[in-house]
């Protein structure tokens, strides 16, 4: 028998026993090693997100390949690897393929099942199941803990994937929490100016240790962006506060023309956001969510001692309950299954 973590009603998480997974057509079983709790799990755990449960979430994961079912290549058994989100048409092979997925979008996928979240059992169990085109394969130079941030990771790279940024652009990092302090040190490494706002001291001091040129308060937010901007306000504004209404500061502080980055799924809908000021400025909203795995990969390999220190803890599967609670008073916690 395995265990899972199953979460069976709003913040209620139970260990149970489950029979060994088998794998269908075109899917691998994996071995989970570790598993990292992110924000959508919080907002899953909370109901905030609400899905259909019972489910084991856990999306961002490394593990060994076990078992593999028919028409996967024999050589993935037994690699150490992580797997995108979306189990996709184009990931389990089929044919013919959804519109979106034959339109290049395939994390749009019309026929996906999401891992950890929409229809389809995590990470947070000893065993996850998941599509062979969804695979990559950790460098061994790399440690698990650490390339279990490869899919928040690649979500970090996305936002700049959906608004590219030039080589003076100043971007302003709303929350930079568990994702966010992912984006500082992404738009860091492309050479841009990042400005942190965050409530929470210890978050400003980390951005500024992750690349941030500066970090800031949100009341003195809007002032610090006009002075640093001459007046006219950010390129780019990314929101990763994961509450509904951090979009209304971040309106605050883009320049006309500027774009809005979303990437809080907190699950809960925005009141009161000002239409008429992003008409006037003509500023763009722009939502992203899955990024590249390949180049977060790299990054990692070669930032590997930096970014590991973003873990906070580490705790077995069987307090998957208690890691779940605290890992909102924490940046990045994970599970691990051995
Ligand atoms: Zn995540
Ligand atoms: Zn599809």
């Amino acid at each position: 028998m395995l265990k899972i973590a199953q979460l069976t009603a709003t913040r209620t998480i139970v260990i149970k026993d489950r029979e060994p997974l088998v794998a269908r057509e075109n899917e691998v079983v994996i071995g989970v090693q570790t598993a990292g709790i992110c924000g959508t799990d919080l907002a899953l755990f909370s109901g905030d997100y609400p899905v259909p449960l019972p489910l084991v979430c856990g999306h961002e994961f490394v593990g060994k390949v076990k078992s593999i079912g028919e028409g996967v290549d024999k050589r993935w058994l037994g690699r150490r690897v992580t797997a995108e989100i979306n189990n996709t048409c184009i990931a389990y092979n089929r044919t013919p393929v959804c519109r979106a997925c034959k339109m290049g979008m395939p994390s749009h996928c019309q026929q996906r099942t999401v891992t950890g979240i929409i229809n389809h059992d995590g990470a947070f169990a000893e065993e996850v199941a998941v599509a062979q085109g969804t695979l990559h394969e950790i460098p061994e130079s790399m440690d698990s803990a650490t390339a279990a941030l490869t899919e928040p990771l690649a979500a970090a790279l996305q936002t700049f994937e959906m608004s590219p940024i030039a080589e003076n652009d100043t971007v302003v990092m709303m929350g930079p929490g568990r994702l966010g302090i992912l984006i500082v040190f992404a738009v860091a490494l492309k050479g841009c100016r990042v400005i942190a706002v965050s409530r929470s001291e210890a978050k400003r001091q980390r951005s500024l240790a992750f690349g941030a040129s500066k970090a800031l308060s949100p009341d003195q937010a809007e002032e610090a962006v006009k002075e640093i901007t001459e007046g006219l306000g950010a390129d780019i504004v990314v929101d990763a506060t994961g509450h509904p209404d951090g979009i209304t500061l971040a309106l605050s502080l883009v320049r006309p023309r500027g774009t809005l980055s979303v990437k809080t799924t907190c699950g809960l809908p925005t009141q009161g956001l000002d239409m008429t000021k992003l008409v006037v400025d003509e500023i763009r909203l722009q939502g992203s969510r899955c990024g590249p795995f390949g180049p977060a990969l790299k990054i990692l390999e070669k930032h590997q001692e930096k970014l590991k220190t973003l873990i906070t803890s580490t705790r077995p599967l069987a307090e998957a309950q208690q890691a779940l609670e605290s890992a909102t008073l924490e940046n990045k916690v994970m599970l691990r299954m051995d």
